[in-house]
């Protein structure tokens, strides 16, 4: 395994060490939250997140929101997928979830009366393209009705699109409609890769689909492509990703397909001959970074690469990236209403879930109720893991001094047991820390996540435990 320093930018860089990675990847979070989301319990409900509502109220707080839309429907399946989807081509169940969803949006609305400004919306799924134009019109409206958006220059508006489900009309009218972010599910453009996990997407529609996302005005174009899927081979990748530098996005995820077949049963579908080595994903990963570096893009961290003018490249050399459920995000300060089934907000010191089926969902506002079913009210101690966990995986570094200054604590003192595992990682080569600073070194940017664990309490105890949950993906 090679040693590669690549240059990405004048101040950014990244290193990847194949023999580190081997030995040091493991399963761990991908910290979209902190505490993560398997930490949460039925103990949190409905009564708990009006009340953390209430307390934003009384802090009398004045960020703008984000707001996150889930639309579960997918026409197909794609046997690698590991999102809370519902197969169906019954258009019907997407009308009655529609009638659900704005029941929803005006309770939520009327709970954020007052302070119910939007500067960030994201659409995901399954496919939010699932809904036709006229549904995202009407759903689009009644958005509008409750929450005010920040005008389209201000604002970030997003959406998922699978552009099997798209022409270039309906992506014009999807910036019509006021979206002005755009993140195409690509995955690989090899056939054989596409036909042996069950996601047939012809090359010239994807291009099609970017081509017109650009002359209708979207301001960031994104691109997500996995490695480590069966059939996919260095070659193939290599294929694939030129293919996507010459598309141009501003904006590429390299996602790490996570095999957890006893979790998703779809993915026995796939044979385990076809899947590629350990090895051979590693290669495939170093390929592609070197190949997006060469191409002049900034790796942001974990799996995500972008434009050196792209907003995300800018937040994060101004120290202002922050990272939520949907990943990185420019808008540090916003509390996140999350609606729809499965949905995740993160509202003051709370996070909180919907219902995860349909009919659970459909019960609770039936008897007038949010949908919440389960969460997670953060302690003290959370917080300061979780400032601690966001500045490692959104700057790699953390200044010790401003940490001290922000919370009643002796970093030295609080976190003894930690400093020694860091130690660990600092003889590793993985970062480097004196009384000030913990700075993560350029080979330790890819092993981010194993840094972050040094710091998860929870993950600690289960693991003294031996209760550590099996639904992590790899780190790398
Ligand atoms: S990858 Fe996207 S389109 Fe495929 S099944 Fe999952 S959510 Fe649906």
């Amino acid at each position: 395994m090679t040693v590669q320093t690549i240059p990405i930018h004048p101040v950014q860089q990244v290193e990847f060490d194949g023999g580190l990675i081997q030995r040091l990847s493991q399963s761990g979070p991908r910290y979209t939250s902190y505490p993560t989301a398997d930490r949460f319990t039925d103990e949190f409900g409905y009564r708990d997140y009006l009340q953390a509502v209430t307390h934003l109220h009384a802090r009398g707080t004045r960020h703008p929101l984000s707001l996150y839309i889930h639309i579960p429907f997918c026409d197909t399946v794609c046997y690698y997928c590991g999102c809370n989807k519902i197969i169906t081509k019954n258009r019907d169940k997407a009308a009655t979830y529609l009638g659900y969803l704005k029941r929803e949006l005006e309770m939520q609305g009327k709970l954020f009366a007052g302070f119910n400004h939007i500067e960030q919306l994201h659409f995901g799924g399954g496919t939010p393209t699932y809904l036709s134009d006229a549904q995202m019109d009407d759903l689009m409206q009644h958005i509008r009705r409750w929450f005010q958006f920040a005008d389209d220059a201000k604002g970030e508006y997003s959406i998922e699109v699978d552009p099997r489900s798209v022409t270039p009309e309906r992506i014009h009218t999807l910036r019509r409609q006021g979206f002005n972010r755009i993140s195409l599910g690509v995955q690989d453009f090899d056939p054989e890769v596409q036909k042996a996990v069950n996601r047939m997407q012809p090359e010239e529609k994807t291009l099609e689909t970017l081509r017109a996302s650009r002359e209708a005005g979207f301001r960031s174009i994104s691109v997500d492509l996995i490695y480590g899927l069966p059939k996919q081979t260095v070659m193939s990748m290599n294929q694939t990703i030129t293919k996507v530098i010459a598309a141009n996005p501003d904006r590429i995820a390299i996602y790490h397909y996570a095999h957890l077949p006893h979790l998703f049963k779809m993915q026995r579908r796939m044979n385990d001959e076809d899947m590629p080595s350990s090895d051979a994903k590693l290669d495939m990963l170093a390929l592609c970074i070197r190949r997006l570096n060469e191409a002049g893009y900034v790796y942001i961290g974990m799996d995500h690469f972008a434009k050196p003018d792209d907003e995300l490249a800018v937040a994060q050399r101004q120290g202002l990236l922050h990272r939520n459920f949907q990943g990185y995000s420019t808008h540090a300060e916003s509390d996140l209403v999350a609606c729809g089934v499965s949905a995740i907000s993160s509202v003051g010191m709370c996070y909180s879930q919907n219902a995860k089926t349909l009919d659970d969902y459909y019960d609770r506002l039936d008897q007038g109720e949010l949908p919440v079913v389960r969460g997670y009210e953060l302690t003290m101690d959370d917080v300061l893991r979780r400032f601690i966990i966001q500045r490692l995986m959104c700057n790699f570094e953390l200044s010790i001094r401003s940490l001290e200054e922000a919370y009643p604590i002796k970093f030295g003192a609080y976190f003894a047991l930690e400093l020694e595992q860091l130690q660990e990682l600092q003889q590793l080569g993985l970062l480097t820390m004196d009384d000030e600073w913990i700075e993560v070194t350029l080979k330790g940017r890819l092993l981010i996540r194993n840094i972050c664990m040094v710091f998860d309490r929870h993950l600690q105890q289960a693991r003294r435990l031996q209760s550590e949950p099996l639904r992590y993906s790899r780190t790398v």
